[in-house]
């Protein structure tokens, strides 16, 4: 299958820190020529490169309001975290207003998506099959961080769509009901993130279909300075609590309702209870919520507010928007037939961790990293491109490096060559003169002497 990624460098602002290098979570970023390389298939879109970047040389690629032009119908899917960007006190039907008022024709809210995928997963968790803990595939960047790094975990990812998936359907089911040609609908993302952008791209030529990712950062640039001006219209939020919750770590495992639910946030704290998940150190939790930013989605690096803020902004929406429209289960029927909860990618393990499909080729190749383990420094100081000595010997045994990549492993080398050349030097032939051999250093007194 392609690969899509949505982060990218820019070469002339990257000064080859390596600070990325070390936060990256599946180690995918090497160093090498002085600038930062992404190997693409262990990048999972969380970007965390590009909050750590001091040079802001990582970018996430996402689409424009240009791209509305393409189409003659055109949605607006608003991630619930872009709620929390503005003032709680400022009414989400204004809000929405203003994604109208750019040019949108009609918004859906990814928050109402959520709290009908909710209920699906409160019925697909009544099932006796399960693989526990089930993990939710909200979040993009964990869903690939399971394929990359946890393909032990693949039975445990939920086999339903995303709330962006599940907004797009509607919407678009929505849309061709009004009379619109498939064609003619566009459908985009309003993103707090890199990997919803990459989400959009691999969501198909289908119902599903997501046409852009537009940045919450550049939309909120735009909507601004022009609230003032814009009108509320309460009819146009329809999202309640259990949506909007959403938008923050802990808000997917309550509109679940009581459970043994679960939620993690960050990546690196994402990657420790999975490998808990992993020997079977996780009993008794039936649901884990996880998502790769710290704090949620408010924490997404297209994210303009503080996340801390804008937490506390979803806890004022939440308790500002407290009723709850349900639909009718007529309704969900309908939608469980057009297949609006059904993923369109299934999960695939990458083996881009293994050291090698065969497992004697790869024992062989294991040992070999640990004998150049002992020879390495163990610093991990970074300074060879590699996050980790770990890293840099792997590299080495599967072609992607060399040993004096390290610097220690250079200096080590140069000595010995220093050594050699050293004595290769004493040994002048003995037709020239004692007083020559000395002038090229023949004597034995030297510091690299052999005895
Ligand atoms: S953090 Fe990475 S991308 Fe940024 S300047 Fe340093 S090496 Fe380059
Ligand atoms: S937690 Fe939310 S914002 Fe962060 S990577 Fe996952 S989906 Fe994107």
């Amino acid at each position: 299958m392609e690969v899509f990624h949505s982060v990218f460098l820019d070469e002339e602002k990257c000064k080859g820190c390596t600070h990325c290098i070390r936060r990256c979570p599946t180690e995918a970023i090497r160093v090498k020529g002085g600038k930062a390389r992404i190997d693409e298939e262990r990048c999972t879109d969380c970007g965390e490169c590009i909050r750590t970047c001091p040079n802001h040389a990582k970018y996430a690629q996402t689409d424009s309001l240009e791209a509305l032009q393409e189409f003659r119908y055109t949605i607006a899917l608003p991630a619930p975290a872009f709620y929390a960007q503005f003032k709680f006190t400022i009414p989400l039907g204004k809000v929405l207003n203003g994604l109208l008022r750019l040019g949108f024709n009609e918004v859906f809210e990814v928050a109402r998506g959520a709290e009908i995928l909710a209920a699906e997963i409160v019925r697909f968790l009544q099932r006796r099959d399960l693989v526990l803990p089930v993990i939710s595939s909200a979040c993009p960047a964990v869903v690939r961080l399971v394929e990359v790094k946890f393909p032990s975990l693949l039975d445990n990812l939920l086999p339903l769509d995303s709330p962006l998936g599940v907004a797009a359907k509607i919407a678009r089911l929505g849309a061709l009901k009004k009379g619109y040609r498939p064609e003619e609908v566009g459908v985009f993302f309003i993103t707090p993130c890199p990997a919803k952008v990459t989400e959009a791209r691999q969501s198909g030529k289908g119902l599903g279909r997501i046409d852009g990712a537009i940045s919450m950062a550049s939309i909120y640039a735009r909507l601004v300075s022009e609230l003032h001006l814009v009108e509320d219209i309460p009819d146009l939020q329809i999202a309640g609590f259990k949506g909007i919750g959403w938008a923050r770590s802990g808000g997917e495992q309550e509109s679940l309702g009581e459970g043994e639910y679960m939620a993690v946030d960050g990546i690196h704290n994402v990657i420790s209870v999975f490998e808990k998940i992993e020997v079977g150190e996780l009993k008794g939790v039936v649901y884990c919520e996880a998502q790769a930013c710290v704090g949620g989605c408010v924490g997404g690096v297209l994210a303009v507010q503080n996340p801390f803020i804008a937490k506390v902004n979803v806890n004022h929406l939440m308790k500002k928007y407290s009723v709850f429209r349900p639909w009718s289960e007529e309704e969900m029927e309908t939608w469980r037939r057009a297949g609006v909860f059904a993923r369109e990618r299934v999960y695939e393990a990458k083996e881009v961790m293994k050291l090698d499909r065969d497992f004697q080729k790869a024992m062989e190749k294991y040992q070999r990293i640990e004998h150049l383990l002992e020879r390495l420094p163990g610093l991990d100081c970074g300074a060879c491109g590699s996050p980790t000595c770990r890293a840099l010997a792997e590299d080495v045994v599967q072609g992607k490096a060399e040993e004096i990549d390290c610097p220690f492993l250079l200096r080590d080398n140069m000595l010995e060559l220093a050594k050699e050349i050293y004595a290769l030097a004493s040994k002048v032939p003995q037709t020239m003169s004692g007083k020559r051999r000395e002038d090229i250093g023949g004597s034995n007194s030297g510091p690299c002497a052999t005895s």
